[in-house]
């Protein structure tokens, strides 16, 4: 019973000998019944045809319970259940084989996605199962499969994402060992430079782990947003108050194209800040000195449109499509002397998908500048 309950091409299989049983029996029980009736009823047709009219008053009353006819009917019945029983054999028989072939066929794409999830459970994530027919088992295995291969591209972000996390902090945590030990061997002069590269290449370290931090926060979003009407003329000040200082101190000007009606706009204020300076301290890094950043707030038809276009190095077409995706920089040795962990448009992203917006960025190609635009919705 046990083996019965765990296995479902037992329970299959049985629910199939079942019918062929309950079938023969209502064969055997129908006959039974019905029999003796039509036997009688077919013999004195007969009878009435072989001897006439005349001889039916002796005929009569005999059926086949008495006499000649009573022998004849008690062989009939014997021949009848004895091929009624070889019958029953036989559709056994046939029954096993059919029931059996049956169960196995429909339980083995059952047992290939019982077999394929053992697989994956043991870390083999390329494993799928045959897709076969278009029933509810063939569309459970496009689902299985469909569920593996987004297992697998998890199973490789997270391992690229450790190999990406351990290379991006080996670097200033080299610079940082090579520095110690200069210091130690003698090599370096116990200055106020050789503390101020220590200390520098550990800030890096610690935006890193920051940046990190904030990226794995957005990614499973969990961050809390305060979605309310924000002025976004009023967002664009307030960044521009945070940046001026370090664009003055390049020698990059920063100059706004405002919309002369308020425009509000549902954000969260801090993020939507948050996402402006970013973009914002991108454009100054990648504009050399006496570059131009330009900001416009537009209307469209349901969202605000902020644009932070930018004079500076540009970003060939082949990179366009990429720069969101962590840790993706254009000139990798440029963005990491500059303390750049090549996340900051990842987290931007998030921020402004989450917020209900899109953010894309455009450039002519190399040194013909940058456009990043950002939308949100109108109010
Ligand atoms: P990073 O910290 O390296 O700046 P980001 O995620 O902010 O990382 O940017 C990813 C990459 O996109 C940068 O390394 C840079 O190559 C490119 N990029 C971003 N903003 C600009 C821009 N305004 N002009 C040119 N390239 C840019």
């Amino acid at each position: 019973m046990k083996y019965f309950r765990s296995h479902l091409t037992a329970k299959l299989f049985a629910t199939y000998l079942l019918v062929v049983f309950i079938g023969i029996t209502a064969i055997w029980v129908t006959t039974r019944f019905t029999t003796p009736a039509a036997f009688t009823r077919h013999l004195q047709f007969m009878e009435s045809q072989l001897m006439g009219d005349n001889m039916m008053g002796q005929g009569q009353g005999r059926g086949p319970q008495g006499g000649m006819m009573a022998d004849f009917y008690r062989n009939f019945q014997a021949s009848f259940n004895e091929s009624l029983i070889i019958a029953f054999i036989a559709a056994s028989v046939v029954g096993l084989v059919v029931s059996y072939a049956l169960s196995r066929n429909i339980i083995a794409p059952v047992q290939n996605m019982k077999n394929a999830s053992q697989r994956i459970a043991e870390g083999h994530y390329d494993e799928r199962v045959q897709l076969r027919g278009a029933d509810e088992l063939s569309q459970l295995a496009a689902s299985f499969n469909q569920m593996a291969e987004q297992l697998e591209q998890v199973e490789e972000m997270r391992r690229r994402l450790i190999g990406d996390v351990a290379h991006e902090l080996r670097t200033p945590l080299t610079a940082i060992k090579g520095s110690a030990e200069g210091l130690m061997d003698g090599v370096f002069p116990a200055n106020e430079e050789t503390y101020r590269q220590i200390h520098s290449e550990a800030e890096r370290l610690n935006r890193l782990v920051s940046d990190l931090q904030e990226l794995s926060r957005v990614e499973a979003k969990a961050i809390q947003l305060d979605i309310q009407p924000v002025d976004a003329t009023r967002l664009l000040k307030t960044a521009f108050k945070r940046m001026q200082f370090q664009f003055d101190e390049k020698r990059v000007a920063l100059n706004r194209q405002l919309p002369h009606d308020p425009i509000l706009v549902l954000a969260d204020e801090d993020r939507a800040l948050q996402v402006l300076t970013n973009l914002l301290g991108n454009a100054l890094q990648y504009t050399p000195e006496s570059g131009t950043v330009t900001v416009s707030i537009e209307r469209g038809k349901n969202v605000a449109r902020f644009t932070i276009r930018d004079t500076g190095v540009g970003i060939p077409p082949e990179h366009l499509a990429h720069i969101f995706d962590r840790f993706y920089r254009v000139d990798k040795s440029r963005s990491r002397a500059h303390g750049g962990s090549g996340i900051g448009l990842t987290i931007a992203k998030h921020l402004v998908e989450a917020q209900n917006g899109k953010i894309w960025a455009e450039s002519a190609g190399e040194n013909k500048g940058s456009v990043f635009v950002f939308t949100l919705p109108l109010v």
